[in-house]
């Protein structure tokens, strides 16, 4: 276990190493580091999006909510009154008085403009056309044998339209319109000569043509935007109506009126929480009804591009959210109108609020983080890239020495030896030069010391000028040096020699302000094709003999043989 632990981390430091850009690692760390911070914050941003999106649609339902139980509130009268109608047309009410009525409308029905009222503290008077009107329109008829059946139960029907409207000030007027020629309005007509422009301005009505047998086979309570009529103050109104079925006869039409400020009123009314956002109330097709807010404020404008992303989104559900802009939408449906409410909510009241702050809280931690980050990144790259500086001036003072900058002794040895390994398995010649200033310590002596370490330098670059890149030169003595010349073999060796020694010969060499000296080396040269011997340190002292060999015969000269065999 432990050696596996040991051979496992041996293979990771190996790989590190061969991969050791300690710069590239750590770029490649702080980049994940900010990936998955950077993730992070996004998530973050997606949760805090989820709930912003439903803590809007929490505001919109409770307005939505509320407003649709006072919608409720008028539909479910509505249908209260049909039941009465209908339930007035099943028994009809045995009375004189109605009898009386029926029986005056005999009398009335031809003229153009007539009313029956019994008593108008109780119940609605019917107003009514001629025959001639109600046979001019299609969409009209008399059935004689439903018409006093009819007439008494709209009577009967007309004082509880009367009651409902003079106790709540919501609904501008309520109507039941008779197919048959005649209608009761909770607004009256004050002459007889408007009765039957306002019958045909009432019959001609989409809440009224729509409500035919085949336009409506729900039968249920549908709602249309009036267009402005003289009748009723000039101003468009809301209209829900609902058909009057009995007997598979279609009798006519129960309407109410709501204006557009009414419908404002329910609106604001219906918000809990005022302190932000608008609401807006459409019918279906988007035609605009009422704002909670002042209509003139341009945030919560729409123009017609907008329009058409709302419409678009609005159709597919009945209820969600979109984003405009900086504007954010969520819409509703009514259960109990035929239209929709939306809250309208912009980035400015958004950054006020709650979802605004911690938004801001959370791009700056991020701005922070990474800012850390960043900054920390640059000192880590700092200080790995000087260690890296570092560790390699380091390395080349341990294999070269200062004042030559060749190879020192040490690095000399090891990497000659790996060489001659290298050409003794290749069956490669290899040679050695051994060299050896002349007479330096009289230079020494007589220009100083520092002369002297100039006069090596020199001799130094003069060596290594003549090798090529394959060769290794290095100082293994105070002014000796040894160069190591792989697949050479000894009279090659022996040129190369020869030419160190007269580029040193042949240089002057400056060494005090306008002091120049020349200098001479001795050199001796070995090859292991000479014995079929590759060790080099044998080599070396072989061609150290020859060295001194030439030191002998006169300095300034390469010698490559053994002159005096043993
Ligand atoms: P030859 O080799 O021709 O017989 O005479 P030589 O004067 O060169 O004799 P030897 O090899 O004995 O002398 C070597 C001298 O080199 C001794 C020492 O003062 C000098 N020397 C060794 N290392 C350094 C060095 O790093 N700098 C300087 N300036 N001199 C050095
Ligand atoms: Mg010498
Ligand atoms: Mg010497």
């Amino acid at each position: 276990m432990q050696r596996e632990t040991y051979v496992v981390k041996r293979s990771f430091q190996h790989w590190l190493h061969q991969r050791s850009n300690p710069g590239l690692i750590v770029n490649l760390c702080f980049i994940v580091v900010l990936v998955f911070s950077t993730l992070l914050t996004w998530r973050e941003v997606v949760v805090l999006e989820d709930a912003y999106i439903s803590s809007q649609r929490n505001h919109l339902e409770t307005v939505a909510n509320a407003l649709d139980r006072q919608l409720q509130f008028s539909v479910d009268k509505m249908l209260f009154f049909r039941s009465s109608m209908d339930e007035a047309l099943k028994t009809p009410l045995a009375f004189g008085v109605l009898y009386d009525a029926v029986k005056r409308f005999s009398s009335l029905r031809a003229s153009p403009n007539w009313q029956i009222a019994l008593d108008r503290n109780r119940t609605l008077p019917i107003n009514g056309v001629s025959d001639a009107f109600v046979e001019k329109t299609t969409l009209l008829s008399r059935d004689e044998e439903r018409l006093p059946a009819e007439l008494s139960a709209a009577l009967e029907v007309g004082y509880l339209l009367r009651l409902a409207s003079t106790n709540t000030r919501k609904e501008e007027r309520v109507i039941y319109v008779s197919r048959a020629g005649f209608f009761l309005a909770t607004d009256t007509p004050a002459r007889n000569q408007d009765i039957s422009p306002r019958y045909y301005q009432m019959v001609t009505q989409p809440w009224f043509t729509r409500q035919s047998e085949r336009g409506n086979r729900a039968r249920a309570v549908r709602w249309f935007i009036s267009p402005a009529s003289s009748f009723i103050g000039n101003t468009p109104l809301i209209t829900a109506s609902v058909p009057i079925y009995f007997d598979h006869y279609w009798y006519g039409v129960l309407a109410m009126d709501f204006s557009f400020a009414t419908m404002r009123r329910l609106l604001v009314d219906a918000m809990v929480d005022r302190a932000e956002g608008e609401y807006q109330l459409y019918d279906t097709r988007l035609n605009f009804i009422a704002a909670s807010g002042s209509t003139t404020d341009e945030a919560n404008q729409f123009d017609a591009r907008e329009m058409a992303q709302i419409a678009h989104a609005v159709e597919s559900d009945t209820r969600g959210g979109i984003r405009l802009g900086s504007r954010f939408i969520s819409w509703e449906r009514l259960d109990h109108f035929d239209g929709v409410v939306l809250r309208v909510h912009t980035l400015h009241e958004g950054v006020r609020g709650d979802f605004g702050s911690i938004s801001i809280v959370l791009a700056l931690l991020w701005a922070l983080f990474t800012a850390m980050l960043l900054i920390s990144w640059l000192v880590i790259r700092r200080m790995v890239s000087n260690m890296y500086t570092l560790q390699h001036s380091l390395q080349w003072q341990a294999w070269h020495d200062p004042l030559t900058r060749l190879n020192n002794r040490g690095a000399l040895f090891e990497r000659a030896k790996i060489l001659a390994a290298r050409c003794q398995q290749q069956s490669l010649p290899f040679s050695v030069i051994q060299i050896d200033l002349d007479h330096f310590k009289g230079i020494n002596d007589r220009y100083g010391h520092q002369a002297g370490d100039k006069v090596l330098s020199h001799a130094a670059g003069l060596i290594a000028s003549a090798l090529r890149s394959s060769d290794v030169a290095g100082r293994v003595g105070g002014e000796e040096f040894c160069v190591v010349l792989p697949g050479l073999g000894l009279e090659e060796a022996a040129r190369v020699a020869e030419r160190i020694r007269s580029r040193i010969d042949g240089k002057e060499i400056l060494v005090k302000n306008s002091t120049t000296l020349r200098v001479s080396a001795s050199l001796g040269v070995s090859s292991a094709e000479e014995k079929d011997n590759y060790n080099f340190e044998q080599l070396q002292s072989i061609a150290d003999a020859r060295l001194y060999e030439a030191k002998q015969s006169g300095r300034n000269r390469v010698v490559w043989h053994d002159h005096r065999r043993k």
